[in-house]
């Protein structure tokens, strides 16, 4: 497997799909604005017994994406810096050719390690373990 980020891409955060929150990054992120998370939950979090992920706003995919690129970047949610490494890709050669399709970033740069690869997917599942069950 080859990724590296392209710089000024941001097609991952167009994509249609829910930005899926793990506990910790609602008080990360809420830091990261200066907001109290309380507050940052009530704003921004769409939550149900079993999930909870960022709200979508009307015209657009992600609240946070503006034009130069994601504003909350240091403190992004656990999904959005695991990408893609994500188990449904690194499990299936076919979702991940599928995926270079319009992320200009696989097949690009160094090898990463498939246990790396592995490693970063697991991080994903212990943190999301309903959606990945
Ligand atoms: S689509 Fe791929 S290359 Fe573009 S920002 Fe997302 S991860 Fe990086
Ligand atoms: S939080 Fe940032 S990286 Fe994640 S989808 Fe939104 S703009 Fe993209």
């Amino acid at each position: 497997m080859r990724f590296q980020c392209q710089s000024g891409c941001t097609k991952c955060c167009e994509q249609q799909g829910f930005v899926y929150l793990t506990e910790d990054d609602i008080p990360r992120l809420a830091s990261y604005l200066g907001m109290d998370p309380d507050d940052f939950e009530r704003r921004y979090v769409y939550r149900t017994k079993n999930l909870r992920r960022l709200r979508v706003p009307r015209h657009a995919q992600c609240v946070f994406l503006k034009e130069d690129g994601c504003s909350v970047h240091p403190a992004k949610p656990l999904q959005c810096s695991t990408f893609p490494f994500w188990p449904e890709l690194v499990d299936s050669k076919r979702e991940w050719l599928k995926t270079a399709r319009w992320c200009p970033g696989i097949g690009q740069g160094p090898l990463v390690n498939i246990e790396t690869a592995r490693g970063i997917a697991q991080t994903m599942r212990d943190a999301n373990p309903l959606n990945y069950q």
